[in-house]
């Protein structure tokens, strides 16, 4: 089920597109604060976001272009009132996928939400098929990993957790969120069976394990793949 996360500060339109949209079985949040959606996007990683531009705390533009500094690639649609402001928009490149503007029929976004997120998981899959960062190559297909030509061992969680990173290369990954996404939520892993999931994986596949180049922690934050 892909999750969306609606930010609107209009009552009306939030609610009737919360309505529509999660009888079209998606996975509806909402957000009535740009501010306060930033952090939710960052915190709950939703498949793809509707942004609307002039919203309390912090405006459309600036969610957009912080989610991309930031390293954050899951489309954007954004939902405009005037063309003057997506005229705006392509002028200050922040990065949005697509725009929609009021009013619009829930069809007409919905088609441009399947087209988003059909895009995004082609990206995914075409973008880490096979891998390759310092001596590591990787084929995420068949499940091999080398070393200078090496075939390593991994376990399948250290796959998994290497897999994740992988193809959110460039995040900052919270514990949290890599637990939830490699073990599950009903499980008895914790932070530490991550932290340790990662010490191995830094030392069959950094070349200093003790300075990691690629598997870096954020201090305070978490962990992130740098390319
Ligand atoms: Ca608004």
């Amino acid at each position: 089920m892909y999750k969306l996360l609606i930010v609107e500060d209009e009552e009306v339109i939030r609610s009737g597109l919360a309505l529509n949209l999660s009888r079209e079985g998606y996975d509806v949040l909402t957000e009535e604060q740009g501010d306060v959606a930033l952090q939710r996007i960052l915190s709950e990683s939703p498949d793809l976001v509707l942004l609307d531009i002039r919203l309390p705390g912090m405006n459309g533009f600036e969610v957009c272009r912080e989610l991309r500094h930031r390293g954050i690639d899951r489309p954007v649609i954004m939902l405009t009132a005037k063309t003057e402001e997506i005229d705006r928009v392509t002028g200050l490149e922040i990065g949005a996928d697509d725009y929609v503007l009021k009013p619009f029929s829930i069809r007409e976004l919905e088609a441009r939400i399947r087209i988003q997120l059909r895009h995004s998981a082609q990206r995914r899959r075409s973008a880490v098929a096979k891998y390759r960062f310092g001596e590591v190559e990787i084929d995420l297909k068949h499940r091999h990993v080398a070393r200078q030509g090496q075939r390593l061992e991994l376990t399948p969680k250290e796959f998994e957790t290497l897999r994740f990173m992988i193809e959110h290369r460039g995040e900052v990954l919270s514990r949290e969120r890599m637990l939830a996404e490699v073990w599950g939520y009903s499980t008895d892993a914790n932070t530490r069976t991550l932290d340790t999931h990662i010490l191995h994986l830094r030392k069959k596949l950094e070349a200093d394990p003790a300075q990691p180049r690629y598997i870096v922690s954020v201090y305070g934050e978490g962990y992130q793949f740098k390319e």
